[in-house]
């Protein structure tokens, strides 16, 4: 299967774009448990692209707001945190994947359980950064 296209995803906005330097200590920054727990598991999403394949729609959806949510929910993640959704849902559909309509198949064949709330989360904060980038 052909994944560039989720290469391309990330490299509009997956990332955080500071030196961050050494490894902190623990607790340096405190991040609470819950918060550390959902941005691990949506760091966990390997971009296999079987949830794309799964999509009746062709959607990226489940893939693209785990890697916009596994750093949106990190203090390290805020600095970008609304130009990186613009970003990778405006290079998303450059792509052409499909829209989603939550029939759920994605998140069913995701071989690391990656929840749709995620996809919820991303268009919360889709929404709120384009309301601010008027
Ligand atoms: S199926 Fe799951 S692990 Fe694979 S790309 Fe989609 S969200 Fe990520």
């Amino acid at each position: 299967m052909d994944r560039t296209a989720f290469d391309r995803v990330i490299a509009s906005g997956g990332y955080i774009s500071v030196n961050t330097g050494n490894a902190q200590d623990a607790n340096n920054i405190p991040i609470s448990k819950v918060d550390a727990d959902e941005a691990f598991g949506s760091a966990s999403c390997i971009g296999c692209g079987a949830c794309v394949a799964a999509c009746p729609n062709g959607s990226a959806m489940l893939f693209v707001s785990a890697k916009v949510n596994q750093l949106g929910k990190l203090p390290q993640g805020q600095p970008e945190r609304n130009v990186r959704v613009l970003d990778m849902v405006a290079q998303m559909d450059k792509e052409g994947f499909g829209f989603c309509s939550n029939t759920g198949a994605c998140e069913a064949d995701c071989p690391k359980e990656i929840s749709l709330t995620n996809i919820a989360a991303l268009n919360r904060d889709y929404l709120k950064a384009s309301l601010m980038d008027q």
